[in-house]
């Protein structure tokens, strides 16, 4: 056996073993669905200065909105076209036997729902990118609605009930993560058997502190992403490899091919 169906093997054999598996995911479980990452090269911050894009700057200066909605419209085009991947298809199949607790994902991609996973087993918690709000009226917006205007030339939307600022419905940094579902992630993670870390840098603070608390808790950590991350000395296993490939091949074992 290669060192890599060794480590295969490791996580199906962890998997039957659990009752309550929690899939925590990053902008690594949907680069093979074409939305590139962040932090790789050619990821939006070698184009982008992150330091642009803080929340306090975006409402408090329509230069700022004009350079994060620039950005936006260029993101959202791969995301809009995007389709679940094998990684997304075989968390589905974990929820099909039975195994999974729930997904808490960083991204805003709703790839995970789209797959096949129950909405109310997905945490999302760093909103969503399908959805857009006025800041000052609450009113919603379906982000398409609001990509045809920017597609149209319009260089920062507002509110057509009350003029207010727009902004998706997506975390910035700066703001902080909603309280109902991160109080949910962690109170999950602390109860859980198995969290297993898919194409996330566990970079981004406090969603990366979620698979330490599962692990101080006793529970077994798995890590899959192509890069070293800030946590696989923590892992029980850690596979360097494609999401896709890795958690395709994973499943197969599970179902004893
Ligand atoms: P990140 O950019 O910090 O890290 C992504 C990690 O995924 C990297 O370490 C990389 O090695 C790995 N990776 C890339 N492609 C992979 C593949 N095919 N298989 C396995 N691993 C792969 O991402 P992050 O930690 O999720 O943080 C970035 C933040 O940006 C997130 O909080 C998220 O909110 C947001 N984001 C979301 C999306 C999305 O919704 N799809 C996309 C980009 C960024």
């Amino acid at each position: 056996m290669s060192n890599l169906e060794e480590l295969i093997q490791k996580v199906a054999d962890l998997i039957r073993q659990s009752e309550k598996v929690i899939v925590f995911t990053g902008a690594g479980v949907s680069t093979e669905s074409g939305i590139p990452d962040f932090r790789s090269p050619g990821g939006v911050w070698q184009k982008y200065n992150p330091e642009d894009f803080y929340y306090q700057k975006f409402i408090s200066s329509e230069e700022s909105r004009e350079k994060y909605w620039k950005m936006s419209r260029e993101f959202y085009e791969p995301l809009k076209n995007a389709q679940p991947n094998a990684a997304h298809r075989s968390i589905v199949e974990l929820e099909k036997m039975g195994k999974l607790d729930c997904v808490i994902t960083q991204n805003v991609d709703n790839l995970h729902q789209r797959a096949g996973n129950s909405p109310e087993k997905v945490i999302e918690l760093h909103g969503t990118a399908i959805s857009v709000s006025c800041l000052t009226c609450r009113k919603k917006y379906a982000r398409e609605e609001i990509q045809s205007r920017l597609l149209r030339g319009v260089r920062v939307p507002k509110c057509d009930q009350c003029g207010g600022i727009l902004k998706p419905d997506t975390v910035s940094f700066g703001q902080s993560m909603p309280p109902r579902e991160t109080e949910e992630a962690f109170h999950r993670a602390r109860n859980c058997d198995l969290m297993i870390v898919i194409g996330s840098s566990l970079a981004v603070q406090p969603a990366a502190a979620i698979p330490l608390e599962a692990r101080e808790s006793g529970a077994k950590l798995v890590i899959i992403n192509r890069d070293p991350t800030y946590h696989d000395s923590y892992a029980d296993v850690v596979i360097h490899g494609s999401a896709g490939e890795v958690m395709s091949k994973i499943l197969n074992r599970l179902k004893g091919g």
